[in-house]
């Protein structure tokens, strides 16, 4: 087998003709500034294909979406939030602008998600937190009716995460429209992108419209600037809508690409000792990234510090970053499972509700290969590189 000349990416845009129609249209009337028909454009038709009466906010990112949720949720200096654990960074910074204090939740390992009875016992141990912050990782849902319940019983505010599961279902429900505030991410890597881009979704449209009020620099009415409240510049721009409403034509089909290569990896994988990454039968997820686990008797020795890593091969074993530098010679990019949040130098200091398994995904994990343009022949030699880790 030879290394590939273009390098192979987790994940990297596709585009399509019609993104330069409407950035096409939005020269022509000369309308490059903010707002302007491709955001109202783009809000509508992903409202359309969310359902149920949902109003959208595009803005310049994921992380300002959430940002604005946690302050839509009245996130106050000291308030205990309780987190996803195992997800992006970005998941839980914006409880920190606010002043916000994560608690975090470990995961179950039928999703790899927040785990419903780490959150109950969380809110046993912070009676006061009003709210709660679910990701689904790598696209697939979490347990959302149990977390859903947790959250009525205790009275606190869902903010859903569904910056990488956008076009998942759960119980014939679509991601994004599960909590009270949702958000969703088009940055690069994702399943859909305007290059960098994000919104806040939620069924309350005056909430929608105060988002609408910060993220433009909070203007009162008045002849001249005039300005109550602290305001932030998060409204996602014309050009860029443009991109995403022509990407939104392209969602179902970029999902059932990320589908099947999950499931050549599944079929590929047939006999060696990993798994898949797991969910639940009455969910739909998007697979936006495969991954695999390792299974624990075949795991080879591998020491993580801070910043490096080491291993000891052993014959018909192997580990992720064993396997991440042999598909690297290959020139195949691969990640680790994101790092909990509980073991990040910055959040050191802050609570965990533990069940040990983010810990071990993250120990036994990695990031495959899953760009809908990779072909066939690729995800092959991505198939073969991994067989040879545990063959010699
Ligand atoms: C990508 C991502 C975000 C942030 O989105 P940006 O658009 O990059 O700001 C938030 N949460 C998760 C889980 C993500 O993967």
């Amino acid at each position: 087998m030879k290394r590939l000349e273009k390098r192979l990416l987790l994940a990297s845009p596709t585009m399509h003709d019609e993104e330069l129609a409407f950035i096409h249209e939005a020269f022509e009337r000369n309308w490059v500034a903010p707002l302007g028909f491709n955001c109202d454009g783009f809000e509508d038709e992903m409202n359309t294909y969310l359902g149920g009466g949902c109003f959208s906010f595009a803005t310049v990112s994921g992380t300002s979406a959430i940002h604005l949720a946690v302050k839509l949720a009245g996130v106050r200096p000291g308030d205990h939030v309780l987190c996803s654990d195992l997800t992006f960074a970005a998941t839980v910074n914006p409880v920190s602008y606010e002043g916000g204090v994560q608690v975090f939740v470990d995961s179950e390992p039928d999703t790899w998600n927040m785990d419903p009875d780490a959150l109950e016992k969380a809110f046993q141990k912070y009676p006061d937190a009003k709210v709660v912050v679910v990701a689904h990782l790598y696209g697939t849902p979490a347990k959302m009716d149990e977390i859903q319940d947790i959250c009525q019983r205790h009275h606190a505010i869902l903010i859903e995460d569904a910056a990488e599961a956008l076009s998942s279902e759960y119980k014939g429900k679509k991601c994004g429209t599960l909590g009270e505030y949702n958000i969703l991410s088009f940055n690069g890597n994702k399943i859909i992108t305007t290059s960098g881009g994000g919104m806040l979704v939620t069924k309350d449209k005056t909430k929608r419209d105060k988002a609408l009020f910060w993220s433009t620099q909070t203007r009162e009415k008045a002849p001249w600037y005039q300005h109550e409240e602290l305001g932030y510049n998060y409204r996602m721009s014309n050009v860029v809508a443009g991109i995403g409403r022509g990407q939104l034509l392209h969602l179902d089909e970029h999902r059932a690409r990320k589908e099947e290569i999950y499931r050549r990896y599944e079929r590929g994988f047939q006999n060696l000792p990993v798994k898949m990454n797991p969910y639940l039968p009455q969910s739909k997820p998007n697979f936006w990234l495969s991954c695999l686990t390792v299974n624990p008797e075949a795991m080879c020795e591998q020491i993580r510090t801070g910043t490096e890593t080491s291993w000891k091969h052993e014959s018909g074993k192997s580990c992720p970053d064993e396997i991440a530098a042999k598909l690297n010679e290959y020139n195949i990019e691969t990640r680790p499972i994101w790092k909990p949040m509980h073991m990040q130098p910055l959040y050191k200091d802050k609570d965990f509700i533990s069940t040990g398994v983010g810990e071990d995904i993250f120990q036994r994990g990695l990031c495959l290969p899953s760009d809908i343009k990779m072909t066939e022949e690729e995800q092959n030699i991505v198939i073969e590189a991994i067989v040879e880790c545990f063959n010699d």
